[in-house]
C-alpha cells in the first residue's frame, strides 16, 4: 500500500473499533459496541458511494462532489480520466469534421460502396454528377440509381484498372468517367469525373480530320488526273519528265494518306458493333500472296501456311485491309531474296493470323509506339516506299473492333512477326 491515505483509513478504522470496543465494555456488551461503530462507518461509506454514483450518472458536465480521504482520491482519478476521454473525443470529432469537409470539397465525385454495391456515403460533386439525393439515396444499390449499361457492366465486371466512360445527366448529355478503387473488406471507393468537354473536343478532332480528308480528296483526284494526262503527252519537254514523275509519286502518296485517314475516321465513327460475316481466311491468304507478289518490285519468296480450315466472323472489308496492310509492310521492309510467310492457325485460345518476314526488323525501343498514327522507325524509308504511317494504326483499330489484339515481335536485321489474335467466339466452321 503506497498511498498514506490507506494508512490513515486503516488507523481511523482501528481507532473507531477501539472506541466501539471500550464503549461496549463500559455498557457490558462489547459486540454491540463494535457492531454500532462498524454500522455507522458502513453507512458513511455508503452515503459517499451514492454521491459518487449520482455524480457519474449526471455526466461529464457536473463538478465532482467534495469528498475527503480515499474517496476524494478515487474521484479525482475518475475526473482526470473523464477529462482525458473528453479531450480525445473532441479531437476525433474535429478530425472527422475536417475530413468530411475536405472530401465534400473535392472537385471530383467520391462514392463509398459496401460489398453489395450499396451506397455508404457520397460527396456533393457525386450527388450533382450522378444525380443522387443527399439523404434519400444512402443505403440504396448504386446500380438501381445509375442505370447506364456500360457503367453496370464495369461495376459488375470486377476489373477496375481502367475507368469507364458513360453518358449521364438529365438528357444524357454529359459524359462521365468512373474509376473504382477497392479497399478494406470488399468495400469500394468510386471516383467520378465530368469529361464532357474532353469528349466534345475529341469528337471535334475526329470530325475535323474526317472533313479535312474528305475535302482534300476531290482536288487531289483532279491534280492526279492532270498529272497522269501530262505524263502521257509525247510532246512534253523531256526536262519536265523528272519533276512530273516526282509530282505523280507525291500525289499518289498524298492520296494514300488521305485514304488511310478516311479509313481510320470511318473505323472511329462506327459504333462498337461490327458485322459478323463469315470470311474464308484460307482463300484470303492465297489472295494476299498473289497481291504481294504482284505489287512487290523485288523477288520475294512468299509462302502460305494454312493450318486451320476455320473461317473468321467479322467485317470482310476491314479484315482484308488489316491483313493486307501487314502483308504489304512485310514486302516493303524485306529486301530482295527475302522470305514472307503468311500463317493461319487455331488453338484453345482462338484463331491466329501472322505475317513473318526476314526483312530489316525493328529495334526494341520502337515496338511499343509502332501502332501510333504517323509513327515511323525510319521516316525517309517509309516515305520512299509510299507508306502513310497509318497502316498499323488501322490494323490495331480493326483488331480491337473484332475483340482481337496485335502482337509484334522483331529483331533488328533479322526480321519481324506481326500476329493478329482472335478470340474463339470469332471462329466459324467452313461455310458450304
Ligand atoms: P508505313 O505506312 O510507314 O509502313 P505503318 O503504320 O504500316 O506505316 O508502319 C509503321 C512503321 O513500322 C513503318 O514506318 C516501319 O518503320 C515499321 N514497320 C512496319 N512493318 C514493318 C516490317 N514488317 N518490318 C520492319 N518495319 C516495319
Amino acid at each position: 500500500m503506497k498511498s498514506p491515505l490507506w494508512w490513515w483509513l486503516l488507523a481511523r478504522l482501528a481507532g473507531a473499533l477501539v472506541v466501539g470496543l471500550l464503549l461496549g465494555l463500559w455498557a457490558g456488551a462489547p459486540e454491540l459496541g463494535l457492531a454500532v461503530v462498524l454500522g455507522l462507518m458502513l453507512m458513511r461509506e455508503l452515503l459517499r458511494l451514492r454521491r459518487l454514483q449520482a455524480w457519474l450518472q449526471a455526466g461529464a458536465g457536473e463538478p465532482s462532489p467534495d469528498a475527503g480521504g480515499i474517496w476524494g482520491d478515487v474521484l479525482s482519478l475518475v475526473a482526470r480520466l473523464q477529462r482525458r476521454k473528453q479531450y480525445h473525443k473532441q479531437r476525433l470529432l474535429r478530425l472527422l469534421r475536417e475530413l468530411r469537409r475536405s472530401t465534400a470539397a473535392i472537385p471530383d465525385g467520391v462514392v463509398l460502396l459496401n460489398p453489395y454495391g450499396e451506397i455508404l456515403w457520397f460527396n456533393r460533386m457525386a450527388a450533382r454528377l450522378l444525380q443522387l439525393r443527399p439523404r434519400g439515396d444512402v443505403g440504396l444499390r448504386i446500380e438501381n440509381l445509375v442505370r447506364q449499361p456500360e457503367f453496370i457492366r464495369y461495376l459488375q465486371g470486377g476489373s477496375y484498372e481502367q475507368p469507364v466512360v458513360f453518358r449521364a445527366g438529365p438528357g444524357g448529355e454529359w459524359f462521365l468517367t468512373a474509376q473504382v478503387v477497392p479497399y478494406g473488406a470488399g468495400q469500394r471507393l468510386m471516383l467520378v469525373r465530368d469529361v464532357t468537354l474532353q469528349q466534345r473536343l475529341e469528337a471535334m478532332r475526329k470530325d475535323f480530320v474526317a472533313n479535312a480528308s474528305h475535302e482534300l480528296r476531290s482536288p487531289l483526284t483532279v491534280i492526279a488526273g492532270y498529272l497522269e494526262t501530262l505524263s502521257q503527252d509525247e510532246q512534253l519537254d523531256p526536262a519536265l519528265a523528272g519533276p512530273l514523275n516526282e509530282m505523280r509519286r507525291q500525289s499518289t502518296r498524298m492520296t494514300a494518306i488521305i485514304e488511310d485517314l478516311l479509313a481510320l475516321s470511318k473505323l472511329e465513327a462506327e459504333g462498337a458493333e461490327v458485322a459478323l460475316e463469315p470470311i474464308d481466311v484460307p482463300a484470303l491468304l492465297e489472295h494476299l500472296r498473289h497481291d504481294v507478289l504482284a505489287r512487290s518490285n523485288q523477288a520475294l519468296d512468299v509462302q502460305v501456311l494454312c493450318e486451320s480450315g476455320c473461317w473468321l466472323l467479322g467485317d470482310p472489308a476491314q479484315l482484308h485491309s488489316a491483313f493486307a496492310n501487314l502483308a504489304d509492310n512485310a514486302a516493303k521492309y524485306t529486301p530482295a531474296g527475302g522470305r514472307v510467310v503468311l500463317r493461319w492457325w487455331q488453338d484453345g485460345e482462338g484463331g491466329h493470323f501472322s505475317v513473318q518476314d526476314s526483312g530489316i526488323g525493328i529495334a526494341a525501343e520502337h515496338l511499343p509506339r509502332l501502332t501510333e498514327r504517323f509513327y515511323r522507325v525510319d521516316p525517309g524509308r517509309s516515305r520512299a516506299t509510299g507508306g502513310s504511317g497509318l497502316g498499323l494504326a488501322i490494323v490495331k483499330h480493326v483488331l480491337q473492333r473484332h475483340g482481337g489484339s496485335l502482337e509484334i515481335a522483331s529483331v533488328e536485321g533479322r526480321g519481324s512477326t506481326f500476329t493478329c489474335h482472335f478470340p474463339a467466339e470469332r471462329l466459324a466452321e467452313r461455310a458450304h
